[in-house]
């Protein structure tokens, strides 16, 4: 009884063989479609955004914290901002002053100070992310990405629905588009 006959012992081969070949195969196709499901995500945080009263007071300040200088002053003019921007290491902080008193960063300092004001995630591509989120219930403050500081396409959620947290996507665009 303990006797394998041949037959036996080819079936036996076989799925030995087409074990292995699953097991190929689920490898393969890990390696292959993980990175395009990756892609599809948030990549990493870009910046955080702090709304001050005054840059000229600010920039002194954060240049001494950051030990770095401001590497780009910009102005917003649809949004009534500007911005000012460190690199510190892979992330980046935005200071945001507003330029008129009826602007989005001046109504929010009047509400709430000075302060964290959002954080943007960087992605690879934005129309996308902004379908994936909509479908997920996200309510998007952009039907579609406006043009952002800092050569980016950006698209904002509302933070009603993220914990009163203001949520910028940003995507990168290359420089004269
Ligand atoms: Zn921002």
């Amino acid at each position: 009884m303990n006797e394998i006959s041949e037959g036996e012992n080819t079936i036996i081969l076989y799925f030995r063989k087409s074990k292995q070949v699953c097991i190929w195969t689920v490898k393969l196709a890990l390696t292959c479609c993980l990175p395009l499901a990756l892609q599809q995500k948030m990549l990493k945080v870009e910046h955080i955004g702090i709304a001050v009263q005054s840059l000229a007071e600010s920039l002194p300040l954060f240049e001494k914290l950051l030990n770095t200088s401001c590497y780009k002053i910009e102005e917003v003019e649809s949004e009534q901002v500007r911005t000012a921007f460190f690199a510190t290491g892979v992330n980046k902080i935005e200071l945001l002053e507003s330029t008129s008193p009826e602007g989005v960063i001046a109504r929010y300092l009047s509400k709430r100070g000075e302060g964290i004001h959002h954080i943007a995630f960087e992605v690879q591509d934005i129309e996308s992310e902004m379908k994936r989120l909509a479908g997920e219930g996200f309510e998007l403050l952009q039907e579609k990405p406006k043009r952002g500081a800092d050569n980016k396409l950006v698209c904002f959620l509302h933070p009603k629905g993220t914990k009163n947290v203001l949520v910028e996507l940003c995507q990168e665009v290359e420089v004269n588009k």
